[in-house]
């Protein structure tokens, strides 16, 4: 097995950054909060879950507070000011990604977004309706993933296949953590139905070429899921030219709330798809022999919707407007660069992925010579920085790279050099209280 080394040029440099960090603090009240007996909270942890700015948790208060109703449900005031409201929400959420509000589904999150597309798939080829079984999976079918996905955008398709008896494929991974695709023409080809890609690896950190991988698909007459979960958070991303039938994203990983995540579909696609839960708001007609679905999005949103959640996430959405897509880009490959810089100044540091800031998002794996990536992470909580540790539901990557586990550091709009710096100092305390730390070069 080979472990990726990743060492840049050592001399980490502190550029002026594009957003204004202190001013972005004073809008998330959990920043200014202590852990671990007094020390100032170093959240390296958005890609876990973001923090909220005040402005998402008072939209959400706000709803509640003035005119919380069912929406699509009821014909009274309360209940037409939540339609709307609602539905205001999902062409804000749609526009920042340029898509239509018909072609936005609320789910639970990302992970809920692609098992409904796994099971629409698969109830296709049941559907009593002729129109929703065009995408149907079957035998002789295959789907094609990457062994860098986040098991979010694995295990369902395994089980499609297992439900339908076609064949799971994926792409490898190169020794520097990117896509291994000299053999993208062989394993996407004719049977493929369905290629499931993340545009960022929640791992890695690496951003995947999405244009190679699309035009092969198109080639194919396959579809294309792109699981943007960390990257619509992180990145400009339009759908008018990513070249995917499918995008999911999480409201949680994007300042957002819990407990809203977006299906954006093309929508011919969508509208060609059977729906995958059922019940309340989602039908047309409902006899005792039968019933018909609404078109999408409705299709595909059974019961009372997470409203509060959706409103929530559109102000998320607004909030990151007003930064800006490309600063937020642009202010984390600074934080990246400089990070994969101070790491590699720690003798024992091993970064998992992409070396350099190229093709890169702000999602830094390391281990740390001779201390279990469960013990650096404890040390660093001790002292104040959270950071994640595990396998990061990504349990495919650890293993082609031949370690347990790592350390996960992730960055975001408050995201400044002090952290980082906090992050270094911390990892070599866990040295020293391991007895690891290297005697030379350690300044
Ligand atoms: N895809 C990627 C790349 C992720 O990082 C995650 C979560 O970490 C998911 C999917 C699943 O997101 P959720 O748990 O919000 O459904």
């Amino acid at each position: 097995m080979t472990q990726t080394v990743s060492r840049p040029a050592a001399g980490a440099q502190k550029a002026p950054l594009p957003l204004d960090v202190e001013a972005i603090r004073a809008d998330f009240p959990i920043l200014s909060r202590t852990v671990r007996d007094g020390k100032r909270l170093v959240y390296l942890d958005s890609g876990a879950t973001s923090q909220k700015p005040l402005g998402v948790l008072d939209a959400e208060r706000d709803f509640y507070l003035t005119c919380n109703a069912a929406p699509h449900r009821g014909a009274h005031q309360l209940a037409e000011e939540a339609t709307a409201r609602y539905e205001a929400a999902r062409a804000t959420i749609g526009a920042f990604i340029g898509a239509p509000a018909e072609e936005v589904v609320f789910t639970r999150n990302s992970t809920e977004a692609i098992n409904l597309v796994a099971y629409a798939l698969s109830n296709a080829a049941t559907a009593k309706e002729p129109e929703f079984r065009r995408y149907a999976v079957g035998q002789g079918d295959e789907i094609v993933v990457t062994e860098m996905e986040h098991h979010a955008n694995l295990v369902p398709w395994q089980q499609l296949c297992e439900r339908t008896g076609a064949t799971l494929r994926w792409l490898g991974l190169t020794d520097d953590g990117r896509l291994e695709l000299s053999d993208l023409g062989t394993v996407v080809n004719e049977r493929t139905k369905l290629v499931a890609v993340t545009q960022q690896s929640n791992i890695l950190g690496t951003i995947n070429p999405l244009g190679e991988i699309s035009a092969r698909a198109r080639e194919v007459g396959a579809l294309l899921l792109v699981d943007g979960a960390q990257s619509v958070p992180h990145q400009p991303v339009d759908v008018t030219t990513l070249g995917a039938d499918f995008l999911v994203f999480s409201g949680h990983k994007m300042l957002g709330p819990t407990g809203v995540g977006v299906l954006w579909g093309r929508y011919e696609v969508l509208d060609a798809l059977p729906p995958f839960l059922t019940g309340g708001s989602m039908i047309e007609v409902v006899r005792m022999e039968g019933s018909t679905f609404m078109p999408p999005p409705q299709r595909f949103e059974a019961g009372v919707p997470m409203t509060a959640q959706v409103i929530g996430l559109a102000a998320a959405v607004e909030y990151l407007q007003r930064l800006g897509m490309d600063r937020v880009q642009a202010h984390e490959e600074a934080l990246t660069g400089y990070a994969l810089a101070k790491l590699a100044e720690i003798p024992g540091v091993t970064v998992i992925g992409p070396p350099d800031t190229v093709a890169r998002g702000g999602a830094v794996s390391f281990t740390v010579e001779g201390i279990h990536p469960h013990d650096v992470g404890q040390v660093l909580d001790d002292l104040g920085v959270e950071v994640r540790v595990g396998h990061h539901c990504a349990w495919p990557v650890v293993r082609r790279y031949g370690v347990p586990a790592t350390t996960r550091a992730t960055f975001y709009v408050h995201t400044g050099y002090d952290d980082i710096d906090a992050l270094a100092d911390a990892i070599r305390e866990a040295q020293r209280f391991f007895g690891v730390a290297p005697t030379a070069g350690v300044a």
